[in-house]
């Protein structure tokens, strides 16, 4: 028999196994989760759950019924150990054996640790899955002072959950500014100064480098590179991911920060697909070799593979014309407060800012041009410039090139009237 197996139930592999049955696929889907629990969306684990009354609910990606009702084994609790590419095999942590036509790693990614003294001490945290964030709720209970290591995105939507909350909280960013992978100049310093705002404290430049224990043997405070101690008795640890690949290293494919995978998301065994989190590939978009951490290219890259594997292409590797790349536009939220930051596009460190609209007044934009280009759009409370920019960077170059910094600049101008110029 046809069968599909899809290696991790987050939103890439249940996306995956979604689209297949959405598009007809008629041969068996097998799913497996390492994870315990059903199904759940990541994204409310840094917002609304920490809250002290969240809705554990809000969480849902895949209740095991649905996935019964769409034909999908949904087997959790239960790891792919090896991949037997040869045999077109998989073996699980109990021990079965199971064949694949096609495997599509979803894989995902895991928290970076800190690697400090100290840093294994009650009262430190990841915020990966669903027990963390559990715990992590708990703990904030009775917290007094939350320090948080990492000014990135789920860095700064802890410390806004923390201060609804009404506790004292500091974040440790070791670079010159938050968000500072991903975010303009102008567009950070408009985080920092709205966390500063409602009494944020954070420390730019410098980093972690102990977690102090008190009498109780839990954190207590931590120890910064500019020689400051700072009270802390939950730690809360944000500073990046690492992709999950031993399984496919162990396989013997091609990985780098990432399983790298072709324009069509095959990795270099062309039967085995990934996806999501766990997987570097060529953005046509941006013209970069990347990886992404969203929803949008979880969910986007899974459904362009099962459509791929629907429709029958059949896997070979050089040659195969069949079919187009995988060329969707990356797109990123992240909410803090009142606040609804979109970022449409990819811009690299050294693009040009030009603001649009008033930054005083909550609701602006920032569009980002490398060369005479736009590349990106960061907006805060301006949905409609978020999703004008997702058609204009996706409009025929000839068009996007008639976008201006001139053009942009105007915040009385809609930016989909750019489109019909
Ligand atoms: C707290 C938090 C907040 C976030 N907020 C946002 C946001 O606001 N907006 C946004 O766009 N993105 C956000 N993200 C990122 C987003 O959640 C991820 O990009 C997305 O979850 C990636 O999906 P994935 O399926 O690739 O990986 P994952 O969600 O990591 O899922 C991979 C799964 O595979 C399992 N697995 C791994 N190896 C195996 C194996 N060998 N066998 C079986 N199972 C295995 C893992 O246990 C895991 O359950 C957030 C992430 C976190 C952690």
């Amino acid at each position: 028999m046809n069968r599909t197996v899809i290696v991790g139930a987050g939103t890439a592999g249940v996306h995956a196994a979604m689209e297949l049955r959405h598009r007809g696929y008629a041969g068996g889907v097998l799913l497996v989760g390492e994870e315990n629990h059903e199904p759940y969306d990541r994204p409310p684990l840094s917002k609304e759950f920490l809250k002290p009354v969240a809705e554990p609910d809000t969480l849902r990606l895949l209740p095991a019924q649905i996935a019964r009702d769409r034909g999908i084994d949904l087997r959790l609790g239960l790891l792919v150990t090896d991949i037997r590419a040869t045999a077109q095999e998989v073996v699980l942590s109990d021990g079965s054996i199971v064949g694949y036509d096609h495997l599509v790693l979803a894989t995902g990614a895991r928290g970076r640790p800190l690697t400090v003294p100290g840093a294994d001490l009650p009262g430190v945290w990841g915020l990966r899955r669903l027990e963390e964030a559990e715990a992590l709720r708990k703990a904030l209970d009775g917290a007094d002072d939350v320090l948080i290591v990492g000014g990135g995105f789920i860095g700064l939507e802890v410390a806004a959950a923390v201060r609804a909350r009404g506790t004292r909280v500091t974040v440790v960013e070791f670079l010159p500014r938050v968000m500072a992978r991903v975010l303009s100049p102008q567009m950070a310093r408009y985080f920092t100064q709205a966390h500063r705002h409602r009494g944020v404290e954070i420390l730019i430049g410098t980093g972690v480098t102990a977690v102090i224990a008190g009498p109780l043997g839990t954190a207590s405070a931590v120890v910064l590179s500019d020689g400051r101690t700072i009270p802390a008795d939950v730690v809360v640890v944000g500073i990046g991911v690492q992709p999950v690949t031993e399984l496919a290293e162990r396989a013997g494919l091609h990985t780098t920060d990432g399983i790298v995978v072709d324009g069509r998301l095959r990795t270099s065994d062309p039967r085995i697909y990934a996806v999501g989190d766990c997987a570097r590939f060529d953005c046509v978009v941006s013209g970069r070799d990347l990886r992404l951490e969203s929803i949008q290219n979880a969910v986007d890259q899974a459904r362009f593979v099962a459509g791929q594997i629907a429709a029958g292409h059949r896997p070979q590797a050089d040659g195969d014309a069949q079919g187009s790349s995988y060329a969707a536009l990356p797109w990123f939220w992240s909410e803090q407060y009142d606040m609804k930051l979109q970022i449409a596009g990819v811009a690299s460190a050294e693009a040009e800012s030009v603001v649009r609209g008033d930054s005083a007044s909550g609701s602006f934009s920032v569009c980002r041009f490398q060369g005479e280009r736009l590349v990106a759009v960061e907006s805060v409370n301006r949905a409609k410039d978020h999703l004008a920019a997702r058609k204009l960077l996706t409009a025929d170059p000839a068009r996007l090139r008639r976008v201006t910094r001139e053009s942009v600049a105007n915040g009385e101008t809609a930016l989909r009237a750019l489109l019909d110029v």
